[in-house]
């Protein structure tokens, strides 16, 4: 579904991402794991083209992401085609970004009828599925001041999820969240890996890589130093930088 080949990054002269291979399967979960600045969040970005790559490919569905073919050309996208092409690509971030004057119904309706130009009724009809599929039905007309970090972030999830992505992205979904508020988003994310999403998250959450995840990758310094199915990771880790980070986290 998802393909990166030799995706490189660079702010200035500093080389973030160095030549990044990465292979998602349609119902994959994904985790990535590594040190604070081993370009997660970079990497991450690059997949939706919030940030332009340095070099490097991604495709997604066979289609390249941010760029088209104009004859033997490949060219920027517009920032329209860019945002048609976003919208597979569902994103969730630490912070929850929800419009604070609009409540969850009026978030997650938001760009179904902005965007999609879908009825405001048959919106919300699909905006109250997803609510109850993130356990926040009775919450729908809350504002997110009203709603605990836990709630919030759920209603993040479904507004992603009210555009029908092909694929959702979680940069560290949990962090800005109190510990007793991990749990219940945790597990909004299991169930949607359960239902066959194709999911990319980076976290800090080794017992959710390894219950969820079907491939972790571990990344430092901008590279993926070890990848493959989470048990061996955690439990056999190859490279001496792995074991030394999973000796700190685990
Ligand atoms: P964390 O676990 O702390 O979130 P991360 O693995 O997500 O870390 P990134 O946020 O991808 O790391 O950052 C990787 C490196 O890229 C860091 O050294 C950071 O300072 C640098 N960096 C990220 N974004 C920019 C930017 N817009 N301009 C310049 N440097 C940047
Ligand atoms: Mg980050």
């Amino acid at each position: 579904l998802l393909n990166v080949e030799r995706l490189s990054k660079s702010f200035g002269d500093h080389q973030v991402l160095k030549s990044i291979d990465l292979t998602v399967a349609s119902g994959d979960v994904t985790c990535i794991v590594g040190p604070s600045g081993s370009g997660k969040s970079t990497l991450l970005r690059c997949l939706n083209y919030l940030e332009v790559p340095t070099s490097g490919a991604i495709y997604l569905q066979g289609e390249p992401v941010g760029v088209r073919w104009r004859g033997d050309k490949l060219l920027r996208m517009s920032f329209n085609e860019l945002c048609v092409q976003r919208q597979k690509m569902g994103m969730v971030f630490q912070g929850f970004h929800l419009f604070p004057h609009k409540t969850a119904l009026e978030n997650i309706i938001e760009a179904p009828v902005i965007v999609r130009g879908k009825s405001k009724a048959e919106a919300t009809d699909e905006a109250f599925h997803l609510l109850d599929k993130v356990g926040l039905r009775d919450r729908a007309n809350y504002y997110p001041k009203q709603l605990s970090g836990g709630q919030q972030q759920r209603v993040a999830i479904a507004r992603s999820l009210a555009m029908q992505p092909t694929l959702m992205l979680f940069d560290e979904p949990t962090s800005a969240l109190d510990p007793e508020l991990v749990g219940e988003v945790l597990a909004v994310m299991r169930q949607l890996a359960e239902e066959g999403m194709t999911m990319v998250v980076v976290t800090h959450e080794m017992a959710f890589a390894r219950d969820v995840a079907d491939h972790l990758v571990f990344m430092d310094g901008g590279i993926v130093v070890e990848a493959g199915d989470p048990r061996d990771v955690l439990t056999n880790p190859q490279h001496g930088r792995t074991r030394t980070f999973l000796a700190r986290v685990l």
